[in-house]
């Protein structure tokens, strides 16, 4: 009589659950499993839910991580693992979120007096603190540094990389007829590399028709417009060709 050998099943359990996302260990070391959720959370804390939706967001991080590795850009991204997930390096993250803007839209319409859709004559970067509240604070490198929120290494270091993404981002979608209006970028630490982290997608970038302008990103829920899960697939199927 053979003894049956007994497979072990890996099972993942969850780390954290963010508004967005939900983390998972996974077999390989110093990874995690990263799923993405059918929420929309507004900035006020609104949050929606809508099928389908974290499996877009999913499918076209993959496509911008994937299109970023040609360009040596350092990210977390290692493969996809089903509809939702992806696996990804675990980081330690930096507490701020970087924002690149090339056309106004937005708070930055409000705060300098502009035109939306204004193009910008350079990229504009802005740095906001993640800090434990929900309304992330514009910060400048004094209240990064008088308040240890980063070093002027990393802070180097991440402005330099988001400039680089969002000039290849731009071209990118350009070439696929749509405006890379802005985007929010989150690094953070793994060894002595700065590395990209969570997720690019129509939920933090603004994404319009080249030739309409229509939005095709989260400012839909936003402004309930309606189309939100045939506009985030339209991006998939352009940047797909
Ligand atoms: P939220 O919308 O509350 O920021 P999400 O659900 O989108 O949260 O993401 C949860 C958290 O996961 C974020 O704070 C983000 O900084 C963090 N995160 C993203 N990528 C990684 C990573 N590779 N390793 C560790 N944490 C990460």
């Amino acid at each position: 009589m053979t003894r049956k050998n007994k497979v072990q099943v890996f099972t993942p359990e969850l780390v954290f659950e963010g508004n967005n996302k939900k983390f998972y260990t996974s077999e390989e070391e110093n990874c995690l499993i990263m799923k993405f959720k059918d929420t929309i959370t507004l900035r006020d804390g609104t949050v929606f839910k809508m099928k389908g939706h974290g499996e877009l967001r999913n499918k076209i991080s993959t496509i911008l991580f994937e299109y970023l590795h040609n360009f040596n850009i350092l990210t977390h991204y290692i493969k996809p693992v089903d509809e939702s997930s992806m696996l990804v390096r675990k980081l330690n993250m930096i507490p701020i979120k970087v924002v690149v803007r090339n056309i106004a839209a937005g708070n930055f319409c409000d705060r300098f007096g502009i035109e939306k859709g204004r193009v910008l004559d350079q990229p504009v970067i802005e740095l906001y603190y993640k800090n434990n509240t929900s309304h992330y604070p514009f910060v400048n490198e004094y209240h990064v540094y008088a308040l240890h929120i980063s070093t002027p290494e990393e802070i180097a270091m991440i402005t330099r990389m988001a400039s680089k993404i969002n000039a290849i981002l731009r071209s990118f979608f350009e070439r696929r007829d749509l405006k890379f209006v802005d985007a929010r970028f989150e690094f953070g630490v793994l060894g002595d590399d700065i590395v990209l982290g969570d997720e690019i997608s129509p939920r933090t970038c603004r994404i319009w028709d080249k030739e309409t302008n229509e939005p095709l990103d989260f400012e839909r829920v936003r402004f309930n417009m309606g189309n939100v899960k045939e506009s985030y697939s339209e991006i998939l199927r352009r940047i797909s060709i």
